[in-house]
Parts: structure tokens; C-alpha cells; sequence
């Protein structure tokens, strides 16, 4: 039996994993951390689950073919699926702009704050209908289709091109200006930074409204644990903790997988399923660096990458009330020079568990970009520096979230502070990036193999390989690269 080594248990190792042992490959996952899961995980503090990834999964809706991926890698088996209301509410100058899943329902509530802006509000619920039908492909990647297969995705995708070529060159600040009231304009302006191209509003909220993209009870490491469990009752194995460090390099094809703690693995392949930036400058030590990532860490003003601070909470009461994910203005303070003029906090209502009874989880995501980046790495040479910038931030966050709401006061404690470095740190992310180059005005979507020129025996795989990244995109990128790897060893793909 072909042996395939698999450098990262995120979800897309993991998936990697679990298409290797139902092809009939000896599978063995080489994981960094002492827990799998990667970016989509969580973590206990003080009698609370703080959940530090999904708000959103696309492929929760039933029948559709990423939900049947979810469900053959274990992810979504007998999970129930919390259908927020809305997907934001935004609070500005005494109004609430809501984005509700109802389109209909966002739609009258739009109009009935803006009759003036009508035509625009009916142009954006209308492209948003449009995109319902738009399914991720999932079948097979476009470097293993068929000249017929090709035109058929194309055909698919018609409504999605259209989107695109209307709003994909369109920055999400001229777009939000087509708007007249202040509250609409100023929330769609809020979704992303004002270069990014408006296109991303569309497909976040077409997959939103369709039921598409809602939340999987249990969370984040739940169902990274689900997909472990799959794994190994499949075969596969797991060395963890376990970081590769180094490649030996043999007649174009990775011979060894060196790793921290000594020890040294072999295997016919090598699948990289950690981050793009590891594989080609730490393992391949810049040898066989690939011009479309390069260009793109080259140049982050048309290339930039998003991390985030999560400030979480812990509050001594129930949040029901609230709508899941609240955006509202706060007295400014600064981060990094820069003003934090709003804050966007999400309760957890939903999960009673992840809290001590009574009590609820609350988290504050403050969205950090390429200087704000170095300017943590700069911080995080000085750890004392470090620990009082994230306490100052905290302090903040806290005292903001009690004045907006007088009734938390004295019923909130901060339980943790995430921020560029941590995400770096845990998964070796590329400055602290939670998804690859996301579409801007000026730059071009990247879809990549994985393939690494002039080594045969080596993919790279995961989130970095197409935009938007994120959790579907990892688990099908894993699948591929099996499709890949059987298509070299000229045998069928066992699909399920
Ligand atoms: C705060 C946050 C919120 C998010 N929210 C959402 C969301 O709502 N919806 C959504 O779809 N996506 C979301 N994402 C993105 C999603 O989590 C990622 O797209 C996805 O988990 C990426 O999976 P991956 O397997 O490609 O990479 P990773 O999760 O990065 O996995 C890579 C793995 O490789 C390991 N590794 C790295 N280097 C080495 C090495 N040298 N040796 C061994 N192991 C190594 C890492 O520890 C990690 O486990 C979020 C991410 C974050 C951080």
C-alpha cells in the first residue's frame, strides 16, 4: 500500500486524510499542535467554550453537494444547525439596519428606513436571489475536468459571472455610496475594508439568506473532532505533537519529512496542508517559490490579508434579547494610531454549554491588517509590552461594551485576547491571516493546483488554494488532492 504523509491536521488535512484512506493510501497526519482541528477550533477558559471560528459554515443546507461532502468526512453527521435570524445588525446615528436571513423580510425593512433608496434596494436583494442558485463546485477540480466538464461548470456559474462582472470591479466603498441613507451606507461600507470588491457582500449573503451558511451546533472544535473520529476509524494515523521542519529533497521528490521532536518520516507522498508560506520559504526554504503566491506576498496593498484581536467575555446573564451579531459606535480609542470608532460583539446564546449556567459567552472581533500586523510583531519582542497592549485593548472592548449596554455593567469579566500573533503562534499562519488573498479592486483571483514545480511526490493543499478560503474551501481542497494524487497512480476516485 502507497503511503501518503500529510503535514498539518487542519480541516483540510484531515479531509486529505480521510480521502487517502478510502482510496486505499496509508494515511498519517503530522500535526504541530497536541489538538487537530487547526484554525477551526476552540478553547476552554474559566467555566466557558470560547468558539474560535465558525459564525458561518457554507454547506449546512441539506441536499446540496458541499453539505454531502460535510457529511461524508463526518463533519455534519447528526449535527443540528442554529439558523440565526440575522446575520448582522447595525446600529448608526438611532437606526438598526438588520440583514436578515428573510429577504423579503430584509428587503421591506430596508425600505421602510430608506423609500428613497428603492431602486438599489431592489437591485441588491435581486442580485442576491440571483446567487441562491450558485453551489460551490465540488465534484472535481478544473485541472482534472473534462473540455465538456469545463463548459458545463462555465453554464453553472452563469449567475455568478454576471455578479461578478457587475460588482467584482466595484469597491465595497463606491458600492455602499450608491446608497442614500446614512445607516445603508454606512453598513455595507462596514462588511470589509473599503478596497475589497463589493462581490464578497453578495455570495456572504446569497449563501446566508438560502440557508446555505448557518452554524452547526457544538461548534468549531466539535466539529473538528467529528472529522479526527472519522479518520481514525478509517485507518488513518496521527503524530501529534509533531512539526516538520525540514524536506529532504531526492531526484525530484521529497524523500524524508523531518520533523522538531527528531523523528523522521517517509512516504511515496507528501501533502502539505499547512500554510502556503511554511511549505515554501520554512520547508522548501525558498527553493521552489511559485510566482502567483509570490506576487501576491509581494505586493499586500492589492493583496491584503485579513487577522483579527477576539476579545472574549464572559457575562453573568442571558443575551436573548440581543440580536446574534450587533454592531454599534463607541467612544473612539486607538489601536495601532488607528481610531476604533465601532465594535461588532456576537453572543453565543445558543450554547447554553459554552458558559456556566445562567451565563452567556460573548466575543468582540476587531478585523487587523498589514500594519497592524508588524506592528504586533514589533510589540511581541517585548512580552511584557505585549501582555499590557492586550489588556489595555480588553479594557476597552469591556468598558465599551458597558456603556452601550448599562444593564452588563458590573456583569462582565474578560476571559481572553486573541490577536495576529496568537493565530500565527498556534497555526503558523502567515501573519496571522484567517483567509487567503481576498478579492480587492485592483487584484486578481488566484485558483492554484497545488502543485509544486519540479517536485513530483509534493501538493500543497488547504484554504490558501482558492478565495474566498475558509472552511469549504479547505475541505474540498483536501478532497482534490487526492483526485490529484489517484489521477497519478492512473486509479479511480472512491468518492464516498
Ligand atoms: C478567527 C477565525 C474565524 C473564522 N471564521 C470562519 C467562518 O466563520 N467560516 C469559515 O468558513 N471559515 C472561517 N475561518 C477560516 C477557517 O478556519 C480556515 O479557512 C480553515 O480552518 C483553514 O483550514 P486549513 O486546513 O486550510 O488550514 P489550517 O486550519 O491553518 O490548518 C493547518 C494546520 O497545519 C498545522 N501546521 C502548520 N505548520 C505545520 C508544520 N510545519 N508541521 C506540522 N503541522 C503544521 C497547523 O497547526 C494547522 O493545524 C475562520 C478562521 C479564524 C482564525
Amino acid at each position: 500500500m502507497k503511503k501518503i504523509i500529510i503535514i498539518g491536521g487542519g480541516i483540510a488535512g484531515l479531509s486529505a486524510g480521510i480521502f487517502a484512506r478510502k482510496n486505499g493510501f496509508e494515511s498519517e497526519i503530522l500535526e504541530k499542535n497536541r489538538r487537530l482541528g487547526g484554525e477551526c477550533t476552540g478553547w476552554d477558559r474559566q467555566g466557558y467554550h470560547i468558539d474560535g471560528c465558525i459564525h458561518w459554515l457554507v454547506g449546512t443546507k441539506t441536499g446540496t453537494p458541499i453539505h454531502d461532502l460535510w457529511i461524508t468526512v463526518g463533519a455534519l453527521d447528526g449535527v443540528e444547525i442554529f439558523n440565526p435570524e440575522s446575520f448582522l445588525a447595525f446600529e448608526h446615528d438611532g437606526v438598526t439596519v438588520h440583514f436578515y436571513r428573510d429577504l423579503d423580510r430584509l428587503k421591506s425593512s430596508w425600505l421602510e428606513l430608506s423609500p428613497e433608496d428603492k431602486g438599489a434596494i431592489e437591485d441588491f436583494c435581486q442580485a442576491i436571489k440571483r446567487l441562491q442558485s450558485y453551489e460551490i463546485p465540488v465534484e472535481k477540480p478544473e485541472d482534472l475536468m473534462t473540455l465538456m466538464q469545463r463548459i458545463r461548470l462555465m453554464i453553472s456559474l452563469k449567475d455568478a459571472g454576471m455578479v461578478m462582472k457587475k460588482y467584482g470591479k466595484v469597491s465595497l466603498k463606491d458600492y455602499a455610496s450608491t446608497f442614500k441613507h446614512p445607516a445603508l451606507k454606512a453598513a455595507l461600507a462596514s462588511f470589509l475594508p473599503e478596497s475589497y470588491s463589493a462581490s464578497f457582500i453578495f455570495f456572504a449573503l446569497a449563501a446566508f439568506t438560502r440557508g446555505q451558511a448557518s452554524i452547526p451546533y457544538g461548534g468549531s472544535r466539535a466539529l473538528a473532532m467529528r472529522m479526527v473520529e472519522r479518520y481514525l476509524s478509517l485507518g488513518g494515523t496521527i503524530e501529534a505533537p509533531c512539526e516538520a521542519i525540514d524536506l529532504n529533497i531526492d531526484h525530484k521528490k521529497i524523500s524524508q519529512v523531518i520533523c522538531h521532536n527528531g523523528k523522521i518520516f517517509e512516504a511515496n507522498y507528501v501533502i502539505a496542508a499547512c500554510d502556503a508560506h511554511v511549505l515554501y520559504e520554512r520547508l522548501l526554504k525558498g527553493k521552489y517559490s511559485d510566482h502567483d503566491f509570490q506576487k501576491r506576498y509581494s505586493n499586500p496593498a492589492d493583496y491584503p490579508l485579513a487577522s483579527q484581536i477576539l476579545v472574549t467575555l464572559g457575562y453573568e446573564g442571558t443575551a436573548d434579547n440581543l440580536p446574534r451579531s450587533l454592531s454599534f459606535p463607541v467612544t473612539p480609542f486607538e489601536i495601532h494610531q488607528s481610531p476604533i470608532d465601532r465594535l461588532t460583539i456576537t453572543h453565543y446564546g445558543h450554547e447554553p454549554a459554552f458558559a456556566p449556567e445562567g451565563h452567556t459567552l460573548i466575543t468582540c472581533a476587531i478585523n487587523q491588517f498589514h500594519e497592524d500586523y508588524d506592528a504586533w510583531d514589533a510589540l511581541a519582542q517585548d512580552s511584557d509590552a505585549y501582555y499590557q497592549e492586550k489588556e489595555r485593548i480588553a479594557n476597552a472592548v469591556h468598558q465599551a461594551i458597558e456603556t452601550h449596554f448599562p444593564l452588563m455593567k458590573g456583569k462582565l469579566k474578560v476571559l481572553d485576547v486573541a490577536t495576529p500573533k496568537t493565530y500565527e503562534r498556534y497555526c503558523n499562519a502567515y501573519r496571522g491571516a484567517f483567509m487567503p488573498f481576498l478579492p480587492t479592486v485592483q487584484g486578481k483571483m488566484m485558483t492554484h493546483t497545488g502543485r509544486i514545480k519540479d517536485l513530483d511526490n509534493l501538493f500543497l493543499t488547504g484554504q490558501w488554494l482558492q478565495p474566498p478560503g475558509g472552511l469549504p474551501v479547505a475541505v474540498v481542497a483536501g478532497k482534490d488532492t487526492i483526485m490529484r494524487i489517484c489521477k497519478q497512480e492512473k486509479k479511480p476516485f472512491i468518492s464516498c
